[in-house]
């Protein structure tokens, strides 16, 4: 059995230390986390989880990331954005985006 403060990755013992949380770009703030001196993994005990999830919630950016359904209009096809995403984002209709692949499983939109 791996010791309670040892990474589960590398097993190494991690260090306490405060570290800033951000969600979509916006500062959530510094919590409390063990952070594995090897790898650089970080943890969040359940009770700063708890938290975390609580800040993120009262800020509006819980459940921005959701699954969505590609829709076909003629030959192209149409990727639907949820009203948080919208609302969050500020996009309007005729709006222009800059749409581009990182990869082969990523896409990036940047508005
Ligand atoms: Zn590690």
């Amino acid at each position: 059995m791996k010791e309670k403060d040892a990474c589960w990755e590398c097993g190494v013992k991690m260090i306490n230390k405060k570290v800033d949380y951000s969600l979509y770009g916006i500062r959530i703030g510094k919590f409390p986390a063990f952070v594995c001196q090897k790898c650089g993994e970080t943890y969040f005990s359940e009770e700063t989880s708890k938290k975390m999830t609580e800040i993120t919630k009262k800020e509006g950016l819980w459940g921005l990331g959701a699954k969505t359904k590609i829709g076909q209009a003629g030959s192209t096809l149409d990727i639907r954005l949820n009203k948080r995403i919208i609302d969050f984002m500020q996009l309007k209709r005729g709006g222009e985006v800059n749409i581009y692949p990182e990869s082969k499983n990523k896409l990036i939109i940047e508005v």
